[in-house]
């Protein structure tokens, strides 16, 4: 789960991370009224999107007057940003983080990722901020600085020290930095984040660190005990079909087809979309509907794959085990009902229970075509789209 920079600094902040001074605004005015707070000759406005890449897309800019506050913030709040990471769809700026500016000497880019190989939390860093990490990956690799750090020991000063030394840091930059990286690798630990990024962390030119960017995210997986991290949860900046399958349960990821897929079983779903493929279409959606499932849960799982307005036919493929056939049916024949499908249903069931569940789907009268294999279901599916696009 990914939260806004505001959130990220407020965090990075109590734990010891120094951050500007700054105001979220949800208006132009409460963007003028924190500009007039902050004081000083000029200010950072800076649009909340879960997105870096804001910069080179227009949703940061440095103002120098109240009324430069208010007009670019009436001109990016309700707008849509796209960035390098947001895809085409972009995100919607909603809010934005009024900071007082900064006087940037040098950028220096600093993340903690979760190292699978090591298993550990690793640090990565580089004097030369300010871009992305793919681009100073590619572009000037030998400045990349790789650290892991013993999780029994935790991130220890000597080690922080070689960090800071190893990035150029003299003199009194050198007790930021470890209280910096002390800091960020203590909320990273305690908080069960997935990542903590930094970029840039600014020197400035007094030649005091400080943190102008900050992005974290963190392990959904460990949200039940972080009540405070799960709070923070902003539904709007997130696919709005994702969301709602988030809300009921359900493992799901928006694709680009209009084929809609209800499966049980993550190999099952990758399986029926390389199907779909193979019969010429293209999957609107990964859905696993998992274990068990109730007619209930059918429904909703029908109601998440239609609140995509691309879907134009649904292909349910459930291979029972712990599934009962007949429950599926009965949710079938259920999301009929209830939600009023008008477009064309494949259904292709096989495993508990099976007979039970044909003999619902044909007793139904509904005009559920049914298929008996994998390929005949994709094909099915492929074939009875209302609009089939030209190949
Ligand atoms: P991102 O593009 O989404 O990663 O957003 P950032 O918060 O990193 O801002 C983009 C760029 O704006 C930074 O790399 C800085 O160069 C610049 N920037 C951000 N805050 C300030 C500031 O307070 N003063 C100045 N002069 N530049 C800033
Ligand atoms: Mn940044």
């Amino acid at each position: 789960m990914d939260i806004h920079e505001h959130q990220a600094k407020d965090i990075l902040a109590k734990f010891g991370v120094p951050v500007p001074r700054g105001y979220l605004a949800y208006s132009p005015e409460q963007a003028a009224y924190a500009a007039r707070q902050l004081g000083g000759a000029a200010c950072v406005v800076k649009a909340q999107i879960h997105s870096g890449g804001r910069g080179e897309a227009g949703g940061v800019r440095l103002c120098r007057s109240e009324g430069e506050v208010r007009d670019y913030a009436g001109d990016l709040l309700g707008r849509t940003l796209v960035t390098k990471q947001t895809g085409a769809a972009g995100k919607p700026v909603h809010r934005l983080w009024i900071e007082e500016a900064t006087d940037i000497r040098q950028e220096i880019y600093l993340g903690f990722v979760l190292d699978r190989k090591s298993e550990r939390i690793m640090i990565v860093a580089s004097g030369h901020g300010g871009m992305e990490i793919e681009d100073l990956a590619e572009t000037d690799p030998e400045s990349l600085v790789r650290m892991v750090v013993d999780p029994a020991a935790g991130l220890v000063e000597f080690q922080a020290r070689e960090l800071a030394f190893k990035l150029g840091l003299k003199g009194p930059q050198v007790g930021q930095m470890v209280t910096t990286l002390r800091a960020c690798y203590r909320a990273y630990r305690d908080l069960d984040a997935m990542m903590v990024e930094i970029n840039p962390l600014a020197i400035t030119g007094t030649g005091d660190l400080v943190a102008l960017d900050a992005k974290m995210s963190f392990d959904t997986n460990a949200l039940f005990r972080r009540d405070q991290v799960a709070a923070l949860r902003d539904p709007g900046q997130e696919d709005p079909r994702e969301a709602m399958a988030a809300d009921n349960g359900l493992a799901y990821v928006g694709l680009d087809g209009d084929i809609g897929c209800i499966i049980n079983g993550a190999g099952l779903a990758m399986a029926t979309m390389d199907m779909i493929k193979l019969a010429g279409g293209e999957p609107a959606n990964f859905l696993d509907i998992g274990g068990g499932a109730s007619p209930d849960r059918v429904v909703t799982a029908f109601r998440t794959v239609l609140a995509d307005p691309n879907v134009s036919v649904i292909l349910v493929n459930i291979f029972a085990g712990i599934n009962r056939c007949d429950w599926i049916a009965r949710g079938v024949v259920q999301a009929y009902q209830e939600v009023g499908l008008s477009i064309p249903v494949i259904v292709r069931l096989s495993g508990t229970n099976v007979e039970e569940g044909r003999a619902i789907i044909r007793k139904s009268g509904l005009p559920l075509l049914s298929a008996d294999t994998l390929a005949e279901a994709a094909e099915a599916a492929v074939a009875s789209r209302p609009h089939p696009v030209a190949a």
